[in-house]
């Protein structure tokens, strides 16, 4: 949804889809496919009638990517546009937003090395979008300054992907070292003691890519697997400055933060059984939370319950506004997953 109309009433929320083929096993055990999508009428239709005696049920989004999609397609088509206004000096954001196993990690981080500094084929939106901005600023021949920090929020506590190690520590703790927040005197909050590394080289980057992404694998074996219930936040701040106007320096800063939610399973079936809305909430108050901040903007609420939970508290200053938000939603084709799948859609389309 962006266009002239949007801009004037101020809500920049795009949702786009992106559905995962079959994998491997799925073939083998002869697993139903029961999504169908349309690229070029940007709708998914989610074949109940196949599984159920349902009538099948069909969503229009901003976007919509199939199975075959490539990485390099949904960065050009939906992302590459994003990052053109971060270096304009406006603030993004890019949620991956989906059941766990539908392709969110792959989605934004997929192959986070490079080979001899080329993005391989399986690179996601964050190695990609790293380059792109490198390339871009080089090309232009301006000042600027990029730096990036790296955090991943479970249960409302922080740990840092970049933190240099603490060897003092035991194995299992060095890992993961909580932080905490600090209102930004404007109803926002910044991160105390957050590693926000200055970068000067694309090759600088790839190695704190690659470290912060293994960390959060190993935190996550350490852990028993907490990604489904984490958010991890990658963010790169650009300042820029604009070719003098007279006398005057202008410097543009933008940023542009790319989420990686916990999986959408966590509130869906928090909301399916009363007993455990409690704890799921406790847990996932930032996915709830970002779910009523997105409603409220898109229904220009008065009210938006941005101090409602850590996540939507920092990413205030790029939710609503001049800020631009994207929404992945990720589904996964089988069968299996359908109930999931159409909650997700459900959800991905209350935002649009
Ligand atoms: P999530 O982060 O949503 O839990 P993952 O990104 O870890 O899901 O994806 C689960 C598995 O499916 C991974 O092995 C991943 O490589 C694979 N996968 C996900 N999306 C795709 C895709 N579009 N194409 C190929 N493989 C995919
Ligand atoms: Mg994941």
């Amino acid at each position: 949804a962006s266009g002239r109309q949007d801009r004037d009433r101020e809500v920049n929320i795009q949702v786009i889809v992106r559905c995962r083929p079959l994998n491997e096993e799925e073939q083998k055990l002869n697993i139903q496919n029961v999504i169908s999508c349309n690229e070029q009428r940007k709708e998914v239709t989610v074949l109940q009638g196949l599984v159920n005696k349902q009538a099948d049920k069909t969503f229009t989004f901003d976007k919509v990517f199939g199975p075959k999609s490539q990485q390099r397609s949904i960065y050009g088509h939906a992302i590459s546009p994003i990052v053109y206004d971060v270096l304009e000096g406006y603030n993004c954001t890019v949620f991956a937003f989906g059941q766990t196993g539908t392709g969110k990690t792959y989605t934004m981080e997929g192959e986070m090395r490079f080979k001899g500094g080329d993005l391989l084929a399986e690179a996601g939106v964050i190695p990609r979008a790293v380059c792109h901005i490198f390339d871009t600023l080089e090309a232009r021949k301006t000042d600027y300054s990029m730096k990036i920090s790296f955090f991943e929020l479970y249960n409302e506590e922080i740990t840092d992907l970049l933190a240099p190690e603490d060897q003092t520590r035991f194995p299992e703790d060095r890992q993961r070292r909580p932080i905490s927040l600090m209102e930004d005197g404007k109803g926002g909050a910044v991160i105390r003691g957050l590693e926000e590394v200055v970068v000067y080289s694309p090759s600088e980057i790839y190695s704190l890519l690659e470290r912060g992404s293994a960390k959060r694998r190993t935190a996550d074996t350490l852990l028993n697997k907490q990604s489904s219930r984490s958010h991890s936040v990658f963010s790169i701040t650009i300042h820029r400055k604009e070719s003098t106007v007279g006398n005057e320096e202008v410097v543009k800063c933008g940023r542009l933060n790319l989420v990686d939610l916990a999986g959408s399973e966590n509130i869906s079936r928090s909301g399916a059984r009363e007993w455990r809305v409690r704890e799921a909430g406790e847990i996932n108050k930032s996915l709830l939370t970002l779910g009523r901040v997105i409603t409220a903007l898109v229904e220009h609420s008065v009210h938006i319950p941005y101090r409602d939970s850590k996540l939507t508290r920092l990413l205030r200053e790029s939710l609503g506004g001049k800020a631009k938000t994207c929404i992945i939603a990720t589904v996964s084709p089988s069968s299996l997953s359908l109930e999931e799948t159409l909650s997700t859609l459900d959800y991905a389309y209350r935002a649009k």
